[in-house]
């Protein structure tokens, strides 16, 4: 059985390494699915939807609103520092695949025991996503 629920939030972030229009000042509506997989209860429940958003809000309600930035882009922090803007520092680049890891890193060890795998789908644009999968048992 699997389940999946949505989660959205609004960001702004730049990639300092790209050649092309990402290394600009942009944002995206972003959206990520949670999949998860496992034998559902005696009740046919795999996992409450809402202790699904109780596991994930953490981690959207520091992202919404905010600007990502990549802990070396220095002229960026201090830009935004200054203006004292929302930020969430992050040890890796922005892109949709070290989001992806994030969010499974954030909620990995936070799931029902009866979950065997957790699926992270981070969607930036209507026509792109990133996905990693994890095996928990
Ligand atoms: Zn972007």
């Amino acid at each position: 059985m699997k389940i999946s629920k949505s989660f959205y939030w609004e960001m702004g972030h730049r990639l300092p390494f790209h050649k092309g229009k990402c290394v600009n000042l942009h944002g995206h509506s972003y959206r990520v699915d949670i999949g998860l997989t496992g034998k559902p209860d005696s009740n046919g429940i795999l996992m409450d939807y809402f202790d699904v958003k109780l596991i994930a809000a953490p981690l959207i309600e520091k992202l919404d609103h905010s600007f990502m930035v990549f802990d070396g882009d220095t002229d960026l922090i201090f830009l935004l520092e200054k203006m004292n803007s929302k930020m969430f520092l992050f040890e890796h680049q922005s892109t949709a695949e070290n989001i992806c890891l994030l969010f499974l890193d954030e909620i990995k060890n936070k799931v029902s025991p009866n979950i065997e795998t957790l699926t992270v789908r981070v969607c930036e644009t209507l026509d792109t996503y990133a996905e990693a999968e994890l095996k928990l048992r």
